[in-house]
């Protein structure tokens, strides 16, 4: 396994917002989280990056424990997360907000050295390759997300954190953001994603798991959560249009 989450609390001062969390994703999926708001969503991505520490429980990275390393070690080990709420530098350009990505990684960062990821980067988004000089707070809202998934991409991750990368999009972007992220994953990055956008997600991962006040409630095969009449009614607004 790639990344390994056994019995994992965590606390906000005495609110415990994980609760015994044990969820496993393997090298080269991507994998899904759903479930209502509160459930520990958010919480679990900040676990795993390392932002949030754990009470208790064991978090490992390729067998390695990740209990006690700090997040801008996880970024060198390969965990990065986007940021969150398309936070990026508003008055530097696209290419210089992409750059900045490649800041924690290690190693490659030689004069030159970034050309291929910024490639890259502008190969799956075309809108910011027209946009390389524009100051990254002019940006749309669904470009700035574009962005921040690209900053992430730069620190070359094996496994992405994705929170809501659909926030906000109108439905065609939306379509579009998953569909790159399928494309991510093809060249070989494992995804972790917390999405509201359920429907979306499931269509694209291959596993899920279903979060309820901070515990694990269902974990499968992410079709076959899509086509359950239950998880359909609780958690995708029961679309009938759901099922792949
Ligand atoms: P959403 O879909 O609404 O973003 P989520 O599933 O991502 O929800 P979390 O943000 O992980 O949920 O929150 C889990 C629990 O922890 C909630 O009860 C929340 O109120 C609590 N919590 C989160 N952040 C903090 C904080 N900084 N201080 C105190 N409590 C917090």
């Amino acid at each position: 396994m790639l990344l390994t989450l056994e019995d994992v609390r965590v606390h906000y001062g005495k609110v415990e917002a994980l609760k015994g969390l044990s969820l496993e994703v393997g090298e080269g999926e991507i994998v899904a989280l759903i479930g209502a708001n509160g459930a520990g969503k958010t919480t679990t991505l900040k676990t795993v990056s390392g932002v949030r520490p754990v009470t208790s429980g064991a978090i490992r990275f390729e067998g390695r424990d990740l209990i006690g390393v700090p997040a801008h070690k996880r970024v060198q080990l390969g965990i990065c997360q986007a940021p969150e709420g398309r936070r990026i530098f508003p008055g530097m350009t696209v290419t210089e907000n992409l750059e900045m990505g490649a800041y924690g990684r290690k190693g490659g960062k030689g004069k030159g050295a970034l050309g291929p990821d910024l490639e890259r980067v502008y190969g799956l988004f075309p809108r910011l390759a027209e946009r390389k000089s524009q100051a990254g707070g002019t940006l749309s809202g669904g470009e700035q997300q574009m962005l921040a998934i690209g900053r992430a991409l730069m620190a070359r991750p094996r496994l992405l954190l994705l929170d809501e990368p659909s926030m906000g999009l109108a439905p065609k972007l939306v379509t579009q953001i998953f569909s790159v992220l399928t494309e991510i994953n093809q060249q070989g990055t494992t995804i972790l994603l917390v999405e509201q956008n359920a429907v979306q997600a499931l269509q694209r991962a291959d596993r899920a798991y279903v979060l309820e006040t901070g515990r694990v409630v269902r974990s499968d095969a992410a079709a076959a959560l899509l086509n359950d009449e239950s998880v359909r009614a609780a958690y995708l607004g029961g679309d009938v249009s759901a099922s792949k």
